[in-house]
């Protein structure tokens, strides 16, 4: 049996009445990070800023080449500090 789909949105009530639950779903970088509402899954990142702001496609993506900048930035922080220690 399968239960009739609606279109409404329980948990979207809920939160805006009582507010969004929000959890930090990905760390971007130490400043920015990805919030992700536990009831409606609606998602929230850090801006430029420093301000929350919603998760739209364009931030998603600004988002992704932060990450990949900074993990390159830190491979390369920990090769520099793993060469030095050899010498
Ligand atoms: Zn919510």
């Amino acid at each position: 049996m399968k239960k009739p789909t609606t279109n409404r949105n329980p948990f979207k009530i809920y939160c805006d009445v009582f507010g969004h639950n929000y959890q930090v779903s990905k760390k971007v970088t130490s400043h920015v990070k990805e919030y992700t509402c536990k009831c409606c899954k609606k998602q929230l990142t850090t801006n430029s800023n420093g301000n929350l702001t919603e998760l739209t496609p364009k931030y998603k993506e600004i988002n992704m080449l932060l990450e990949d900048f900074h993990t390159r930035r830190m491979l390369r922080l920990k090769n520099k500090s793993f060469v030095s220690s050899i010498y």
